[in-house]
Protein backbone atom coordinates (compact mmCIF):
# COMPACT_ATOMS: atom_id res chain seq x y z
CA UNK A 1 0.00 0.00 0.00
CA UNK A 2 1.23 3.42 -0.52
CA UNK A 3 0.01 4.34 2.85
CA UNK A 4 1.12 1.60 5.24
CA UNK A 5 0.14 4.04 7.75
CA UNK A 6 -3.00 4.69 7.10
CA UNK A 7 -5.19 5.06 10.38
CA UNK A 8 -1.97 5.60 13.03
CA UNK A 9 -1.80 8.72 14.95
CA UNK A 10 1.38 9.94 15.60
CA UNK A 11 3.16 12.42 18.19
CA UNK A 12 6.38 14.47 17.17
CA UNK A 13 8.82 15.69 19.80
CA UNK A 14 10.99 18.33 18.27
CA UNK A 15 9.28 18.23 14.80
CA UNK A 16 9.73 21.93 13.86
CA UNK A 17 12.95 21.63 11.96
CA UNK A 18 15.69 18.44 11.04
CA UNK A 19 14.91 14.48 11.79
CA UNK A 20 11.40 15.51 13.23
CA UNK A 21 9.93 17.48 10.72
CA UNK A 22 11.04 15.10 7.92
CA UNK A 23 9.95 12.20 9.73
CA UNK A 24 6.37 14.44 9.80
CA UNK A 25 6.40 15.37 6.68
CA UNK A 26 6.82 11.18 5.59
CA UNK A 27 4.19 9.57 8.30
CA UNK A 28 2.13 12.11 6.87
CA UNK A 29 2.69 11.18 3.55
CA UNK A 30 2.38 7.37 4.61
CA UNK A 31 -1.38 8.37 6.01
CA UNK A 32 -0.63 9.04 9.61
CA UNK A 33 -2.18 11.92 11.40
CA UNK A 34 0.73 13.88 12.59
CA UNK A 35 1.12 15.91 16.04
CA UNK A 36 4.19 18.54 15.66
CA UNK A 37 5.35 19.26 19.17
CA UNK A 38 8.25 22.42 19.35
CA UNK A 39 9.00 25.44 20.86
CA UNK A 40 8.84 27.38 17.13
CA UNK A 41 5.02 28.19 16.81
CA UNK A 42 6.05 29.50 12.75
CA UNK A 43 8.08 26.64 11.69
CA UNK A 44 4.97 24.31 13.06
CA UNK A 45 2.28 26.34 11.47
CA UNK A 46 4.51 26.27 7.85
CA UNK A 47 4.77 22.28 7.80
CA UNK A 48 1.23 21.58 8.84
CA UNK A 49 0.34 23.92 5.89
CA UNK A 50 2.56 21.67 3.73
CA UNK A 51 1.03 18.33 4.95
CA UNK A 52 -1.75 19.95 4.57
CA UNK A 53 -1.76 20.87 1.15
CA UNK A 54 -0.24 17.35 0.37
CA UNK A 55 -3.58 15.52 1.26
CA UNK A 56 -2.04 15.02 4.51
CA UNK A 57 -3.38 15.42 8.21
CA UNK A 58 -1.19 17.48 10.96
CA UNK A 59 -2.15 19.81 14.41
CA UNK A 60 0.71 21.75 15.23
CA UNK A 61 0.88 22.05 18.95
CA UNK A 62 3.20 24.85 20.28
CA UNK A 63 5.48 23.62 23.49
CA UNK A 64 8.10 23.50 25.49
CA UNK A 65 8.66 20.09 26.33
CA UNK A 66 11.13 20.83 29.36
CA UNK A 67 8.33 22.20 30.99
CA UNK A 68 6.75 18.69 32.76
CA UNK A 69 2.82 19.87 33.18
CA UNK A 70 2.74 21.88 29.17
CA UNK A 71 4.20 18.78 28.32
CA UNK A 72 1.40 16.51 29.75
CA UNK A 73 -1.16 19.07 28.88
CA UNK A 74 0.34 18.70 24.89
CA UNK A 75 0.28 15.00 25.09
CA UNK A 76 -3.69 15.42 26.68
CA UNK A 77 -5.11 17.54 23.90
CA UNK A 78 -3.06 15.39 21.02
CA UNK A 79 -4.66 11.88 22.50
CA UNK A 80 -8.04 13.74 22.66
CA UNK A 81 -8.21 15.39 18.98
CA UNK A 82 -6.79 12.16 17.74
CA UNK A 83 -8.69 10.17 19.92
CA UNK A 84 -5.43 8.40 20.91
CA UNK A 85 -1.79 7.82 20.00
CA UNK A 86 -0.20 4.68 18.49
CA UNK A 87 3.29 5.93 17.34
CA UNK A 88 5.11 8.55 19.50
CA UNK A 89 8.78 9.87 17.99
CA UNK A 90 10.38 11.25 20.88
CA UNK A 91 13.52 13.66 19.12
CA UNK A 92 13.40 16.60 20.71
CA UNK A 93 17.38 17.26 21.42
CA UNK A 94 20.35 19.44 21.27
CA UNK A 95 24.19 18.92 21.38
CA UNK A 96 26.38 21.43 22.75
CA UNK A 97 29.53 19.85 22.89
CA UNK A 98 32.90 21.83 24.57
CA UNK A 99 35.87 20.83 26.62
CA UNK A 100 34.96 19.34 30.13
CA UNK A 101 37.53 21.80 31.41
CA UNK A 102 35.64 24.82 30.44
CA UNK A 103 33.19 24.44 32.93
CA UNK A 104 29.94 24.93 30.60
CA UNK A 105 27.63 24.12 33.48
CA UNK A 106 24.81 25.56 31.85
CA UNK A 107 25.09 23.82 28.59
CA UNK A 108 25.60 20.57 30.52
CA UNK A 109 22.04 21.40 32.21
CA UNK A 110 20.63 22.49 28.79
CA UNK A 111 21.17 19.25 27.08
CA UNK A 112 20.67 16.79 30.39
CA UNK A 113 17.15 19.14 30.78
CA UNK A 114 16.25 18.56 27.31
CA UNK A 115 18.01 15.21 25.91
CA UNK A 116 17.20 13.06 29.37
CA UNK A 117 14.42 14.56 31.43
CA UNK A 118 12.25 15.70 28.90
CA UNK A 119 12.78 12.60 27.10
CA UNK A 120 11.80 10.47 30.09
CA UNK A 121 8.88 13.02 30.36
CA UNK A 122 7.27 12.08 27.01
CA UNK A 123 7.83 8.69 27.14
CA UNK A 124 6.39 8.55 30.78
CA UNK A 125 3.19 10.47 29.49
CA UNK A 126 2.72 8.66 26.10
CA UNK A 127 3.59 5.40 27.20
CA UNK A 128 -0.20 4.86 28.71
CA UNK A 129 -1.57 5.88 25.39
CA UNK A 130 0.77 3.63 23.58
CA UNK A 131 -0.13 0.90 26.19
CA UNK A 132 -4.12 1.17 25.33
CA UNK A 133 -3.82 1.35 21.40
CA UNK A 134 -1.57 -1.89 21.98
CA UNK A 135 -3.96 -3.11 24.04
CA UNK A 136 -6.82 -2.12 21.59
CA UNK A 137 -5.44 -4.61 18.74
CA UNK A 138 -3.51 -1.29 17.27
CA UNK A 139 0.35 -1.52 16.57
CA UNK A 140 2.11 0.87 18.75
CA UNK A 141 5.49 2.21 18.67
CA UNK A 142 7.53 4.62 20.66
CA UNK A 143 10.65 5.29 18.65
CA UNK A 144 13.69 7.42 20.36
CA UNK A 145 16.05 9.22 18.43
CA UNK A 146 19.28 8.56 20.15
CA UNK A 147 22.85 8.86 18.43
CA UNK A 148 25.87 6.93 17.49
CA UNK A 149 27.41 9.00 20.27
CA UNK A 150 26.13 6.50 22.67
CA UNK A 151 28.11 3.88 21.29
CA UNK A 152 30.84 5.66 19.80
CA UNK A 153 33.82 8.01 21.24
CA UNK A 154 33.89 11.53 20.51
CA UNK A 155 36.30 13.92 22.79
CA UNK A 156 34.65 16.96 23.76
CA UNK A 157 31.22 15.51 23.44
CA UNK A 158 31.38 13.56 26.84
CA UNK A 159 27.74 15.09 27.77
CA UNK A 160 26.00 14.84 25.29
CA UNK A 161 27.18 11.21 24.45
CA UNK A 162 26.09 10.38 27.71
CA UNK A 163 22.61 11.46 26.86
CA UNK A 164 22.79 9.35 24.31
CA UNK A 165 23.76 6.69 25.84
CA UNK A 166 21.27 7.18 28.58
CA UNK A 167 18.39 7.37 25.48
CA UNK A 168 19.52 4.02 24.07
CA UNK A 169 19.88 2.08 27.61
CA UNK A 170 15.92 3.38 28.61
CA UNK A 171 15.01 2.17 25.00
CA UNK A 172 16.61 -1.20 25.54
CA UNK A 173 14.53 -1.45 29.16
CA UNK A 174 11.50 0.05 27.94
CA UNK A 175 11.17 -2.61 24.45
CA UNK A 176 11.58 -5.03 27.37
CA UNK A 177 9.31 -3.72 29.70
CA UNK A 178 6.28 -3.11 27.11
CA UNK A 179 7.20 -5.81 24.79
CA UNK A 180 4.91 -7.69 26.77
CA UNK A 181 2.34 -5.48 26.11
CA UNK A 182 2.82 -5.16 22.40
CA UNK A 183 4.45 -2.23 22.18
CA UNK A 184 7.53 -1.67 20.09
CA UNK A 185 10.37 0.33 21.29
CA UNK A 186 13.16 1.43 18.98
CA UNK A 187 16.26 3.26 19.58
CA UNK A 188 17.41 5.15 16.36
CA UNK A 189 21.41 6.05 16.34
CA UNK A 190 22.25 7.81 13.46
CA UNK A 191 25.60 9.38 12.60
CA UNK A 192 25.94 13.02 11.40
CA UNK A 193 22.60 14.23 9.59
CA UNK A 194 22.61 17.71 8.23
CA UNK A 195 20.12 20.12 10.44
CA UNK A 196 19.98 22.60 12.66
CA UNK A 197 21.79 21.07 15.47
CA UNK A 198 25.11 22.10 14.23
CA UNK A 199 24.16 25.41 14.57
CA UNK A 200 24.04 25.58 18.08
CA UNK A 201 27.92 24.71 18.97
CA UNK A 202 29.59 27.29 20.33
CA UNK A 203 32.82 25.43 20.91
CA UNK A 204 35.22 26.77 18.37
CA UNK A 205 37.62 23.22 18.35
CA UNK A 206 33.89 21.22 17.78
CA UNK A 207 33.28 23.98 15.43
CA UNK A 208 35.99 23.15 13.86
CA UNK A 209 35.75 19.24 13.91
CA UNK A 210 31.93 19.81 12.08
CA UNK A 211 33.19 21.57 9.59
CA UNK A 212 36.06 19.25 8.47
CA UNK A 213 33.52 15.90 8.82
CA UNK A 214 31.43 18.57 6.35
CA UNK A 215 34.27 19.02 3.68
CA UNK A 216 34.89 15.02 3.51
CA UNK A 217 31.38 13.75 4.13
CA UNK A 218 27.84 13.54 2.73
CA UNK A 219 25.92 14.13 5.97
CA UNK A 220 22.39 11.85 5.91
CA UNK A 221 19.43 14.17 5.20
CA UNK A 222 16.77 13.65 7.72
CA UNK A 223 14.65 12.60 5.32
CA UNK A 224 16.85 9.73 5.10
CA UNK A 225 16.15 9.28 9.43
CA UNK A 226 12.80 9.51 8.35
CA UNK A 227 12.80 7.07 5.82
CA UNK A 228 13.84 4.16 8.79
CA UNK A 229 11.47 5.49 11.53
CA UNK A 230 8.53 5.28 8.22
CA UNK A 231 10.23 1.89 7.35
CA UNK A 232 10.37 0.05 11.04
CA UNK A 233 6.71 1.35 12.15
CA UNK A 234 5.15 -0.40 8.77
CA UNK A 235 6.67 -3.57 9.69
CA UNK A 236 4.44 -6.30 10.91
CA UNK A 237 3.42 -6.21 14.78
CA UNK A 238 5.56 -9.08 15.78
CA UNK A 239 8.93 -7.22 14.00
CA UNK A 240 10.57 -4.51 16.86
CA UNK A 241 13.81 -3.25 15.08
CA UNK A 242 15.56 -2.33 18.59
CA UNK A 243 18.18 -0.63 17.59
CA UNK A 244 18.95 0.85 13.97
CA UNK A 245 22.33 2.64 13.41
CA UNK A 246 22.13 5.01 10.45
CA UNK A 247 25.39 5.82 9.08
CA UNK A 248 26.53 8.73 6.01
CA UNK A 249 28.46 5.81 3.74
CA UNK A 250 32.04 7.84 4.15
CA UNK A 251 31.30 8.34 8.05
CA UNK A 252 34.26 6.15 9.82
P1 LIG B 1 17.37 20.17 15.00
O1 LIG B 1 18.09 21.20 15.79
O2 LIG B 1 17.04 20.49 13.58
O3 LIG B 1 16.04 19.73 15.73
C1 LIG B 1 15.87 19.80 17.13
C2 LIG B 1 14.38 19.89 17.41
O4 LIG B 1 14.18 19.88 18.83
C3 LIG B 1 13.77 21.16 16.88
O5 LIG B 1 12.52 20.85 16.31
C4 LIG B 1 13.59 22.00 18.12
O6 LIG B 1 12.47 22.86 17.96
C5 LIG B 1 13.30 20.93 19.15
N1 LIG B 1 13.49 21.43 20.51
C6 LIG B 1 14.62 21.93 21.05
N2 LIG B 1 14.41 22.33 22.30
C7 LIG B 1 13.09 22.07 22.57
C8 LIG B 1 12.26 22.28 23.69
N3 LIG B 1 12.73 22.81 24.82
N4 LIG B 1 10.95 21.94 23.59
C9 LIG B 1 10.47 21.41 22.45
N5 LIG B 1 11.21 21.16 21.37
C10 LIG B 1 12.52 21.51 21.43
O7 LIG B 1 18.31 18.89 15.07
P2 LIG B 1 18.11 17.35 14.61
O8 LIG B 1 16.94 17.17 13.79
O9 LIG B 1 19.43 16.92 14.12
O10 LIG B 1 17.91 16.66 16.05
C11 LIG B 1 16.86 15.78 16.36
C12 LIG B 1 17.41 14.68 17.26
O11 LIG B 1 18.34 13.90 16.51
C13 LIG B 1 18.15 15.17 18.50
O12 LIG B 1 17.75 14.39 19.61
C14 LIG B 1 19.60 14.91 18.14
O13 LIG B 1 20.39 14.73 19.30
C15 LIG B 1 19.48 13.66 17.31
N6 LIG B 1 20.61 13.35 16.43
C16 LIG B 1 21.02 14.25 15.48
C17 LIG B 1 22.11 13.96 14.68
C18 LIG B 1 22.64 14.95 13.70
O14 LIG B 1 23.79 14.78 13.25
N7 LIG B 1 21.90 15.96 13.31
C19 LIG B 1 22.83 12.68 14.80
C20 LIG B 1 22.28 11.79 15.79
C21 LIG B 1 21.22 12.13 16.56
P3 LIG B 1 12.27 24.31 18.64
O15 LIG B 1 13.61 24.98 18.66
O16 LIG B 1 11.27 24.94 17.73
O17 LIG B 1 11.71 24.05 20.00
Amino acid sequence: SPQPLLGRSALITGASSGIGAATAELLAARGARVALLARRKDRLDELTGRITAAGGTALAVPVDVTDGSALGAAVSQVAEVFGGVDLVVANAGIMLPAPIEEQRADQWQTQIDLNVTAAVHTVGAVTPLLVAAAAGGRTADLFTTSSIAAQNIFPTFAVYSATKAFITHLSRHLRAELGGKDVRVSAIEPGIVGTELQSHVTDQGARDWLAGAAASVEFLTPQDVAEVIAFAAALPRRVNLQQVTIMPTRQA
